[in-house]
């Protein structure tokens, strides 16, 4: 296995006594295999250097922001251009409208759009806007979807009170009758049926929506005078160059955006149809750097290139490229190995490994062999990866299934099981 560098280590060292826990959020240390990188120095294309030197081909993409390649020429001198004019001001730049107008010009259901820095600002500001719209308070969200790390929200409940959960009913996702039944208890209170584009829970197999269910979603918010609101924060831009469920022909009223809409500058958006324009418009949000041009200006680079090159097909083509390779290559060793999702956001899961070993396993040894991989959080491609670049990865899975077989890899239960599941 491959041990964190030397610089990691004291980086560590000294992040644990000025970082409470050392780290937070989904880079806390526990989360990943050991000999896991903590701490990187840059990105270039396709590729991640940690602080160490070490190069990874890197399949988590920032956890999404990297779409077409770290440090993008174009998209990075549209960021640097308007840095240097001015970045946050007193007021936003011209940026702002121009970007809006690109959304709305590609987003279907999109007549507007409100700019903030990251996905919790915009799915918070999706429930806020439904209940403005509605002056109703109940949502309906599916059990074991992330939607961001607000009170009302967040996974893990320390610091939270039961009231900031308060008004919620929950479905199984993908499951019509208690979709039906989430609707039903939330009677004349409904103000907002939330859903993800697909199923991407971390831990557990990811599922495409049944059409069937996103259409009685859409039927079930007309009939109760809710709004349909998508989260595309994770999967926007990487099933379709529109809301991700103009794919099963279902149009939300609102979509919250983030992650890969600048490549990897900040700036989120909640996009929202004319029904619920007036209701946006009367809520009070904002933020002191939601109005800064540069991430916009990069959002309008972006945006750009998402229209106008072929960088969805291509990741699609190397996606294929990778499931049709390491499901040959795991057969071939004898693994039972499932990639679930879609082909550009692989999810990939040992069978019989309950308790993460062989996949944090798998996991360590492909990182050392220089490609970052994640055992239980689905990861990204990026427009920036060869054919090339894939076949490095196929080699190494191959030589990690071998180690794998031949006990040469540690396999040990994932020990912070308890911490990653912990509700
Ligand atoms: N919604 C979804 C579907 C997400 O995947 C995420 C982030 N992983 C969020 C919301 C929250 O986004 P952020 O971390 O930028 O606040």
């Amino acid at each position: 296995m491959t041990a964190p560098g030397s610089l990691d280590r004291s980086l560590r060292e000294r992040a644990a006594q000025v970082i409470p826990g050392g780290m937070y959020g989904h880079q806390s240390t526990a989360l990943l295999p050991d000999g896991y990188p903590q701490f990187f120095s840059g990105g270039q294309g396709a590729h991640l250097t940690d602080a160490d030197g070490r190069r990874y081909l890197d399949f988590m993409c920032a956890y999404g922001p990297n779409l077409l390649g770290y440090a993008h020429p174009g998209v990075d001198a549209a960021y640097i251009d308007q840095l240097r004019k001015g970045d946050a001001l007193t007021g936003p730049t011209p940026a702002m409208v121009a970007l809006a107008e690109a959304f709305t010009g590609m987003v279907t259901h999109a007549d507007w759009a409100l700019f903030c820095k990251n996905g919790t600002d915009a799915t918070s500001m999706a429930m806020v806007t439904a209940r403005a719209h509605t002056r109703r308070k109940t949502l309906v969200l599916a059990k074991g979807a992330y939607h961001g790390a607000a009170p009302w929200c967040t996974p893990r409940p320390a610091g939270t009170t039961p009231e900031d959960r308060a008004n919620q009913v929950f479905c199984t996702y993908n499951d019509i009758d208690s979709l039906e039944a989430a609707v039903a208890r939330a009677g004349d209170d409904l103000a907002a049926i939330f859903a993800a584009p697909f199923r991407h829970d971390a831990f557990v197999d990811q599922v495409e929506v049944d059409p069937a269910y996103a259409h009685k979603a859409r039927e079930l918010a007309d009939r109760t005078g809710a709004l349909l609101v998508v989260d595309d924060v994770r999967a926007g831009f990487r099933v379709a160059r529109d809301c991700s469920w103009s794919a099963v022909g279902v149009q939300p009223d609102l979509s919250s955006w983030g992650k890969c809409i600048a490549n990897g500058h900040p700036i989120s958006a909640l996009l929202g149809n004319d029904k619920a324009r007036a209701a946006a418009a009367s809520i009070y949000v904002t933020g002191s750097f939601w109005f800064a041009g540069a991430a916009m200006a990069a959002g309008v680079a972006t945006l750009k290139l998402i229209r106008e090159s072929d960088y969805l097909e291509r990741i699609e083509g190397l996606g294929a490229r990778l499931r049709h390779g390491l499901a040959e290559r795991a057969s071939g060793a004898g693994f039972g190995f499932r990639q679930s999702g879609p082909v550009t956001m692989p999810l990939f899961l040992f069978d019989d490994d309950r308790d993460l070993a062989k996949g944090f396993a798998w996991c360590s040894a492909m990182l050392g062999r220089g490609v970052y991989v994640h055992p239980w959080h689905n990861m990204f491609l990026c427009a920036a990866m060869t054919e090339a670049d894939i076949d490095v990865a196929l080699d190494a899975a191959e030589a990690s299934f071998d180690d794998l077989k031949r006990n040469r890899a540690e396999i040990r239960p994932a020990a912070k099981m308890a911490f990653l599941t912990a509700g």
